[in-house]
Formats: structure tokens, sequence, C-alpha cells
């Protein structure tokens, strides 16, 4: 069988954004990418501007998504979005488990793979963040802490795992997350290649392994050359139209 990965960036808008700024951003990107070889490309606003966005982007290659889930269907929680609700909104992509959400809202593990099968029930596709803090780092745990991450995901989707599944994982060291630093090329292509073997292991040979943390303009083109990156999940740069645009430039390169 062939495995064909079309390459992905999401950006990842986090709290920022405004009506004005939004449009903007949007209007000089779809500007920058027209007439361009494209990967897959999706934008994260925050929730109340995804019909914004849903609106601005409709009819064009570029794609939007959320940030969080909630991992229940419906209910009596008070503040949290369901996957049905985004699909509502037209949503493709929700990311899981980003580093922010599992420091300052408490997501475990095991919450985050409630969440990602939640996605998949509604047919969004969840983008799964794993990543170590700079302290796992230095004591030489980032494989053990991506398998402990991972575990919980690849144990719910085991029921479901098929190659029409379709879940993304974005690897994300935290220390590298705003920070300007990122690992050496080396050392994201190692802990790439675990995750694809983890990934493989569980059947998920088409899934897709995005590197987050502090990808550029100015560094995209070398992280996304190697094997088994297939894109990326960018914060800061993604809300410059200039620097998103030319990473996802970078990413088509990828394609076949
Ligand atoms: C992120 O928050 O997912 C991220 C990768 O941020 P940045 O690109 O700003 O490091």
């Amino acid at each position: 069988m062939t495995v064909v990965r079309t390459p992905l960036v999401v950006g990842n808008w986090k709290m920022n954004g405004s009506f004005e700024a939004n449009r903007l951003l949007l209007e000089s990107l779809l500007g920058l990418l027209a007439q361009k070889r494209l990967p897959d490309v999706g934008v994260c606003p925050p929730f109340p501007y995804l019909p914004q966005v849903g609106a601005l982007l409709a009819e064009t290659p570029v794609v939007w998504g959320a940030q969080t889930v909630s991992e229940h269907r419906m209910g009596a929680y008070t503040g949290q979005v369901s996957a049905s609700m985004l699909k509502d909104l037209g949503c493709r992509y929700v990311i899981v488990g980003h580093s922010e959400r599992r420091q300052f809202c408490g997501e475990t593990d095991e919450a985050v793979a409630r969440q990602a099968m939640a996605a998949l029930d509604s047919g969004l596709m969840p983008i799964v963040c794993v990543g170590e803090s700079a302290e796992e780092e230095a004591a030489g745990q980032t494989l053990a802490i991506i398998d402990r991450q991972l575990a919980p995901v690849l144990l719910a989707l085991a029921g479901v795992a098929d190659e029409g599944t379709s879940v993304v994982v974005a690897y994300e060291p935290v220390w590298a997350i705003g920070t300007g630093k990122t690992p050496t090329p080396e050392g994201v292509q190692v802990v790439h290649a675990h995750i694809r073997q983890a990934l493989q292991q569980a059947g998920l040979v088409q899934t897709r392994i995005l590197y987050g943390g502090s990808v550029k303009a100015s560094n995209a083109e070398t992280l996304f050359a190697l094997t088994d990156v297939d894109g990326g999940l960018i914060g800061g740069a993604a809300l410059d139209a200039v620097e998103f645009s030319t990473i996802c430039t970078a990413a088509a390169n990828r394609l076949v």
C-alpha cells in the first residue's frame, strides 16, 4: 500500500484576535497564498471568532478549527463547547492536549484521549499535542513522556483504528513554545521517528506528525525537510500573514 501523507500546517491563534485583526490577517494571508502550491492549511481562532473566520474562509483552500473541545457530548458542563457544536460551525480540526491546556486547565493524558475520541465521533480531526517540559528534557525523559501522553490515545483508538482514522499528532516540546528555541533538527527527527513507530504499531500508518514550537519562516524549510515531519503547528508566527504563508509554502515542498 502506498502511504501518502499530505503535509499540513495549522495556525494556533491562542487567545489573540479581534474582528478587525482577524479580517486583516486572513485577507492578507489569502492574497499571499493565492496561486501557490499548498499543503493542507488550517487556522484555529478562539471560539467566538469561528463564525467570522468560517465566513471569511468559505470557498477558500484554508480550513478552520478550534483550540480545544469538551470530552462530553452535551449537558451540564458550563463553559464547555462540544465537538458537534464545532462541527456545526464548519470546523475541520480541533487541537487537543495543547501544553497550555495541560498546564493551566489541568487536562490529563486520559482527558485528552477522551477529547480526541469526542472529536472523531463528530467527524472532526483531532490534533493531539504531546511534548516534554524543559525539566523532563534535561532529565532525558523526552521519549518516556511522549509514550505516556500517547498511550491513552492509542488505547482509545485501538477499537477504531484503521486507515481512515483521521488523527494528527503534534510534537511540541513545551520549552520550545513561544521561546524562540527549537530542538536540533536531529533531535526533532528522533522524536518524530519514535512517534511514527508507535503509530505504526497501532496501525496508524497514514497519521501525520506535525512539529510545533517556535517554527518561523526562517527555520520551516529545515524542519519540514525531516523524514518524519509532515508539517507544523504554528503559534506566534500564525499571527503574521507573511510568516505564516512562507511556512505554508515551505511545507508544500513535501508534496509529491
Ligand atoms: C503553539 O502554541 O502551539 C506553538 C507552537 O507556539 P509557537 O509557534 O509560538 O512556539
